[in-house]
């Protein structure tokens, strides 16, 4: 998402860059970076600039784009079989933990995987599933 510097000042949405002096650099869509980034980031990112202002003794273009990004940070791989067991018996590792799985429904459809293997597990030596 992107946001102009003045709009974000006034705590009001950028809705077009259209009449922007800045041609942004970088596809996003317009909008309120409040909304996406939590308000502690936003308030010190504002607190950097005004400080930037002050050195350099004059205001920053109210055009200037602020972009609010979606990181994702990916868990390392642990060694696991197919169905996630680690190398320690009966331990197993389902969703992002396991370093295999990266969303929702990839960390969901692990559980659901393991889920299935551990009930043919039972079904064959005989217990009865609750
Ligand atoms: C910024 C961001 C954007 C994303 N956007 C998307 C998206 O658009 N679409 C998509 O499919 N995926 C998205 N993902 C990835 C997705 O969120 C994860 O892949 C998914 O949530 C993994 O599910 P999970 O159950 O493995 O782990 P999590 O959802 O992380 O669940 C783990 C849970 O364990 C809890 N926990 C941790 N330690 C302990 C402890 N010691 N005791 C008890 N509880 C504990 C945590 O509080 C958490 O509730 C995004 C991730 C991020 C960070």
């Amino acid at each position: 998402m992107v946001q102009r510097l003045e709009d974000m000042r006034a705590g009001r949405k950028t809705s077009t860059l259209n009449s922007s002096s800045i041609i942004p650099s970088l596809e996003a869509e317009t909008g309120n970076l409040l909304d996406e980034v939590p308000e502690l980031y936003i308030r010190a990112s504002l607190e950097m600039l005004s400080a930037l202002e002050g050195l350099l003794g004059e205001e920053i273009d109210g055009d200037t784009l602020l972009y609010g990004m979606d990181a994702k940070f990916y868990e390392p791989k642990i060694c696991t079989s197919r169905y996630f067991e680690t190398a320690i018996p009966d331990l197993f590792l389902i969703g992002d933990c396991s370093g295999e799985t990266h969303s929702l429904s990839q960390a969901a459809a692990s559980g659901i995987l393991l889920g299935r293997h551990l009930a043919l597990d039972l079904e064959k030596s005989n217990h009865s599933i609750l």
